[in-house]
This record gives structure tokens, sequence and C-alpha cells, in this order.
């Protein structure tokens, strides 16, 4: 939420974050257009041909839409694993710190966080360490979680193979996070159902860089797909005429991932320039799609800094480390605008 102080209508630059992003004029088209059904009952056409898309650009079975990431996640966790297992995942992982601990709370499944090395990823040995043995003191190791993008890291094609090679290995089913997998893919040029081979399921938000104004899709086997109906049914997510939201996605999948690039493009930019201010420091070699993280030196006072930038149209999450995301509703006046706020608030209030 942004500071009292902060005039939201004022902003016309939203680095926050890529959820941020509006359905366009052509989007909006497509949900006016869209055939509905009742998708509860299974005869939605627009859900229908998004699942089916989905399915097939990553190549599995079968998908379901899911009101959202979060829900996608947990209705994963809890069609892979029974109550009292345990699921593997990295230790600041979407599923591990920002979903409430619905595993826990709503699955009675406890996740066994595991550290994170500097590219973002997880380590055969610390995965191979974790698995309990089969003793009736211990939680049985199900799941293991992975992410791609992490922090806009692309976790590459190799690293998706080795974890399936170690799931595999040792008997695990293996989700992948993948709210931004889209990213993962454009950026490497990889084939998208080549890349998640390795996965059991695989959850992709279509409402962050795609640009849909709601929702995600989990794709998987049929089983896992069908048991992830029944506990999407359970957790509320059961949606009638969604055929307006399957149809913005629709969209989204048809019209927005090879643009994905630009935003690519544009965090690079963003991470070239200010990495170039004084008092703000960038690791532009962890800039691989469309997010950026700039440290500001200790010295300076952020107390002004929200209202400093939205008093210039630009808003971004306070704090000493910026998370800045790039995505369609941003073009280059709006890095220029950023880049211009932020070379002014640096020579204003070093320390
Ligand atoms: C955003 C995000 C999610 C959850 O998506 P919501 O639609 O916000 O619930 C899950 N995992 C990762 C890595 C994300 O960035």
């Amino acid at each position: 939420m942004y500071s009292s102080q902060v005039k939201a209508n004022a902003i016309t630059a939203d680095f926050r974050s890529d959820t941020v992003t509006r359905p366009t004029p052509a989007m909006r088209q497509a949900m006016l257009d869209a055939e509905v059904g009742d998708d509860v009952y299974g005869d939605d056409p627009s859900v229908n041909a998004l699942q089916q898309k989905a399915a097939q650009l990553l190549g599995k079975e079968a998908a379901l839409f899911m009101p959202s990431g979060t829900q996608s996640n947990l209705a994963a966790v809890m069609a892979h694993c029974n109550r009292g297992e345990e699921c593997l995942v990295g230790q600041d992982y979407h599923i591990n710190v920002w979903e409430a601990m619905g595993t826990a709370v709503l699955g009675s499944v406890a996740c066994h966080p595991l550290p994170v090395n500097d590219a973002g990823g997880l380590d055969e040995k610390t995965i191979r360490d974790a698995i309990k043995p089969d003793d009736w003191h211990k939680p049985q190791t199900r799941l293991l979680s992975i992410e791609n993008t992490k922090d806009g890291m692309v976790q590459p094609l190799a690293y998706m193979d080795s974890m399936a090679a170690v799931a595999r290995d040792c008997g695990l089913k293996l989700h992948c996070d993948g709210a931004r997998l889209m990213n993962a893919v454009v950026a490497t040029g990889s084939d998208p159902a080549r890349f998640v081979e390795g996965c059991d399921s695989v959850s992709l938000c279509l409402s962050k860089g795609l640009g849909a104004p709601v929702g995600s899709v989990l794709v998987g086997d049929a089983e896992t797909i069908n048991r992830a109906g029944r506990i999407r049914k359970m957790l509320g997510g059961g949606l009638r005429q969604a055929g307006v939201l399957a149809a913005a996605a629709i969209h989204a999948l048809d019209h927005h991932i090879d643009r994905l690039d630009e935003d690519h493009r544009r965090a690079a930019t963003l991470a070239t320039r200010l990495n170039a201010l004084n008092g703000i420091s960038v690791d532009t070699a962890r800039v691989h799609t469309n997010m950026v993280f700039a440290r500001f030196d200790d010295g300076i006072a952020l107390d002004d800094l929200e209202v400093f930038l939205a008093d210039r149209g630009v808003a971004i999450n306070p704090d000493r480390e910026l998370r800045l995301v790039t995505h369609l509703d941003l073009d280059d006046a709006a890095i220029d605008s950023l880049v211009d706020a932020l070379a002014a608030f640096t020579g204003a209030y070093a320390g």
C-alpha cells in the first residue's frame, strides 16, 4: 500500500511489481467478446480453451484455471502430498514465505526449507540430505518444489533437468512455481514444454508480466490435475462464468509472451543506468529478466523516498534495496522518469 501522502492517481510509472499491469484495450475487447458457461459444470468454453492451450504450451496432459498463483501452488502441494508429509522448498521461495503458510494451515503439509544458492537455485546435496528415512519419527518427504524465475534470475534448462533427475532418483514429485516461467523461457529462447519436461506440475501466473487481470494456470498429468480440481473447489476457487477472465488470459498467451523481451531489455538498461549513479549500486549480472535490485549507499536517508518519487510520478516499494520490476505498462519514458527521479533523490539526500 502507498503511504498516505502519495496520490495514487498521480503515478504514471509504477515499478512496484508486474502485477500492477492493467488489461489493454484489445484484452478488454476479448473479455467483452468471450463466450461463457458455468465452469463449475465444466462447460465454460473460454476456460476450457485456455486450459487446453496452457497444457499444450507446457507439454502436459491437463491444466486448471486458478484464481491466483497462491491457490495454484497450494492445490499442487495438496495434490502431491498427504497430511503429515512434507515438501522441500527453498527457504525464501514464495511458497515458504509469501503464501501465509497455507500448506501447513490448510494442507497439513510441512515445508522443509532448504538454503538457496547465489544463483537462486537449490543444491542437489542439500536436497538429498533433507530427505527423511522411512522412520516412524519422521514426516515422509513427498515433493520437491523449485521456483523459476527466482528474483528475476533464470534457472536454466540444465538446472531444471538436474532437479528432475534428483527428484526421480529419490522418488519425489517435482513442482515448479513458475509464476514468471515465461520470462525464463523468453530470456533463454527455450521451448517451454522442453523446459518443464521433468516437472510433474507447473504453476504459471497470467496476471504478472503476461498482463491478464486475474489468474494462474496449474498444469500437469491428468490424475494430478483432477485431484487439484477437487482441492480448488474445497478452497473456494471454483468459479462460474470465468470465461471473461480466461479470454483475457488467452489474449495474454497469444500476444504478451514474445514482448517480454522488451521488459528484459528495459530492465538491463535500467540496471546499467542506475549503477552509474552515485549512491546506488546494482549487481547487473543478476539482472536476467524483468527485475532490478538497486541498493542505496548506507549514508543516504530514505524517509522521504516514496513521496519524493511519487511527486515525480514514480511508484516503488521503499526499501534500502529497491526491487524494481519492468512490465508492459512501462515504456522507455518511464525508465527515464525513474532514473531522473533517483538521480535527483540521491543528489539531494546524500549523507
Ligand atoms: C506472485 C507469485 C506467486 C503467487 O501469485 P499470486 O497470484 O499473487 O497469488 C507465486 N510464486 C511466485 C514466485 C510469485 O512471484
